[in-house]
């Protein structure tokens, strides 16, 4: 192994056990992960972003084929077992947009985001301001101004008694996903939506913006997709394989409204001229103009061409590393990044592509050393996540069988480097696992480790542990997590930024203002490297179902008091009843496995321990899913409906309440407490199988 020392990693958390592994696995296993986090460097890190930012690489076009044969060719020179999976996706690109003032006077607008002094790749041609699947159409209408397009600004639109029906709407980006918007937009009658990014979000307001400062400049436009499924549209709960059988693209709930997103340069030009009812001051952006809602006098026209009538289905291609693993291949741990974007995309997600591939790099050095992980590692790129996570989520149908027997972790990264704070989240069972991980790893500030600086950065008194992310919505976790209940864990390096699915997320952002030297691109990368192997090569799977129960816990009173506010007799007692009982089997099974792990445990205990381990959080699915969403299995957490990123803990009961359905409402906590009995069950086989 590399001298760690020498590399300039610190060593100190041995003196503490690593949940699930022997004393003598625990330390060849951080003799290991030091190794693997040693190989790592800037250098490296740097060659990839590099050749990924070259070019913006949109899913469906020859240069993301591009970022998928120099995937596949790393991965074959490390070593490991490389393939690519295709999928034909519904995916109609537009093929022209534009969009006018035709009142008070004619011109059109502008939509390039055009070049900037010093990055060089703000000169090479510009893609399109897409919103994919927004729909096609030239509409001219007077322009609306409905703030930022949620449900509640169109009921203030009501209540000043404005109507966007035949209307242009203009919403600032915010808030919500802008799927949501666009349904709100088209269920309410507008003919065309805009959308913009208001400086006060994230441009001048914020700060200096680009390429003064890392901020949005008058130019900037948030490309992003308005579709609000999950996967191919034409293929709901099946892989887009050829042959598939699929439904009518006009029955997916795609938006048919032209939908085109704005500069705030753009934006003012149409804003400026608006006058009608006095706005609320929440209203107001940080343009420098009074905003009026209208309708008018500005009239604006909006003309989105595309593809659908000649080549509306596009090839996508996912690339799959693999490690096999010697002891539970059959086990597996999967991390993955999603490697299309909108523009170069260095922070989204070309950093999230480089700390998979520098992660696949250092195991797949240790594998030719010697050192094979007990199991299987999967190192996957996934395509089209900017249209609706569709990579991931075909290959999670097409192999959603092996993955509900065996897949132990999913590990997610997604623009993971954009500055120096630390943060994770996801499934609770993983999170003490996260933390122990980043207490091995240097912070690049040389304040400590990643742990210690993430601690002091978030002030959380000393009993308590920084405050991690519930899995919302977003990214290539839904189809893992949200499907089919494999815990998952995601990580990543923020700061400020105003580039988001623009044309200047490019290595000159990222050289300038994100990561100038590479440094949080290889910890983003260690910590990958790290995570898989501990989830490869635990004895028994590290899940913390003390931390998951109690974190349960913390949903209820919301319950509680939303029930009472109600003044209905429903009751949460059945759950709590069952969270407590989960605690205990919980607690029970740590001090029993950390007994068993003294000695040395056969591999046949370990092969029925982790058995029963990888049935916890599959209990907390049902297979009808969500009333709401029947493809969003979980029960534990779930994006909201109404916004698409906000997480909501316990869908099945909260959607419940929301409906106003008492008798619905304690119909799904007990069903939710019975499907907590049955994770509980899950949790004693496993304790009587270490005990036995
Ligand atoms: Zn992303």
């Amino acid at each position: 192994m590399l001298a760690a020392s020498a590399a300039g990693y610190t060593a100190h958390p041995q003196q503490q056990p690593l949940p699930g592994y022997s004393p003598a696995s625990a330390a060849a296993q951080r003799r290991l992960e030091l190794d693997a986090m040693a190989r790592l460097t800037p250098a490296s890190a740097a060659a990839h972003s590099r050749v990924l930012t070259r070019e913006a690489h949109v899913a469906g076009t020859p240069a993301q084929a591009r970022t998928r044969d120099y995937v596949i060719q790393r991965m074959r020179e490390w070593g490991l077992e490389a393939e690519t999976r295709a999928y034909d996706v519904w995916m109609p690109h537009p093929t022209s947009i534009r969009v006018w003032r035709v009142s008070p006077d004619t011109r059109e607008l502008s939509l390039a985001e055009g070049p900037l002094a010093g990055d060089s790749s703000s000169s090479l041609p510009e893609i399109l301001p897409i919103n994919g699947y927004g729909g096609s159409g030239d509409a001219t209408a007077e322009v609306v101004y409905v703030n930022y397009g949620l449900i509640e600004d169109y009921a203030t639109l009501d209540s000043l008694g404005v109507s966007v029906r035949g209307k242009v709407v203009i919403a600032r980006y915010g808030r919500s996903f802008r799927g949501i918007k666009a349904r709100e937009a088209e269920r309410h009658g507008a003919v065309a939506l805009l959308m913009y990014s208001d400086p006060q979000d994230d441009g001048y307001v914020r700060g200096d913006v680009y390429p003064a400062g890392p901020m949005r400049p008058p130019t900037g436009i948030q490309r992003g997709s308005v579709f609000n499924g999950t996967g191919d549209p034409t293929t709901p709960g099946g892989p887009s394989v050829r042959g598939a059988r699929r439904v009518a693209p006009d029955s997916t709930g795609a938006p048919r409204i032209p939908v085109v997103p704005l500069s705030y340069a753009n934006a003012a030009e149409l804003l400026r001229g608006l006058q009608g009812a006095a706005i609320p001051q929440a209203w107001q952006g940080g343009l420098p103009f009074r905003y009026h809602v209208g309708p008018g006098p500005v009239i604006a026209r909006v003309a989105v061409a595309n593809d659908t009538a000649t080549t509306p289905y596009k090839p996508i291609w996912n690339t799959l590393g693999v490690v096999r693993g010697t002891e539970f291949p059959e086990e597996l741990v999967v991390i993955g990044a999603h490697r299309d974007a909108w523009g170069p995309g260095a922070v989204d997600n070309v950093s999230g592509t480089t700390s998979v591939l520098e992660a696949a790099r250092a195991i797949g050095e240790l594998v030719r050393g010697g050192a094979r992980p007990k199991r299987t590692i999967v190192f996957a790129t996934w395509d089209a996540e900017e249209w609706g996570l569709i990579g991931s989520t075909e290959y999670v149908e097409e192999e959603s069988l092996r993955l509900l027997r065996g897949a132990v972790a999913y590990l997610n990264q997604d623009g993971v480097v954009s500055g120096p704070n630390f943060g994770g989240g996801g499934s609770p069972s993983l999170r003490s696992t996260l933390r122990s991980v980043a207490q091995s790893v240097s912070d690049p500030s040389g304040r400590g480790s990643v742990y210690e600086v993430w601690r002091r950065s978030t002030r959380v008194a000393d009993s308590t542990e920084p405050p991690m992310g519930d899995p919302g919505g977003g990214s290539d976790f839904a189809g893992f997590y949200n499907h089919l209940g494999i815990p998952h864990a995601d990580w990543g390096f923020g700061g400020p930024g105003g580039i988001y699915h623009s044309t200047y997320d490019s290595r000159y952002w990222m050289e300038t203002f994100g990561d100038p030297a590479y440094r949080y691109h290889v910890v983003a990368a260690q910590i990958s490297a790290a995570m898989a192997l501990r989830f490869a090569n635990a004895d028994i799977l590290p899940y913390d179902y003390v931390e998951f129960a109690r974190t349960m816990r913390r949903y209820l009173p919301p319950i509680d008091s939303a029930l009472g506010a109600r003044r209905w007799t429903t009751s949460s007692s059945s759950l709590r009843a069952a969270i407590d009982r989960m605690e205990r089997s919980a607690i029970t099974l740590s001090a029993s496995r950390d007994s068993a792990l003294q000695g040395g445990l056969p591999s046949s205990t370990r092969r029925a321990v982790n058995a029963a381990l990888l049935r916890v959080e599959r209990a907390l699915t049902r297979p009808e899913g969500l009333r709401t969403r029947p493809w969003v299995r979980g029960l534990i957490y779930a994006a909201d409906e109404n916004n698409g990123y906000a997480t909501m803990a316990f869908p099945s009961v909260n959607e419940a309440i929301r409906a106003g359905d008492s008798g619905l409402v304690q119909h799904e906590i007990d069903d939710l407490a019975r499907r907590f009995d049955a994770a509980t069950a899950a949790l004693d086989d496993a304790r009587r199988a270490v005990s036995r």
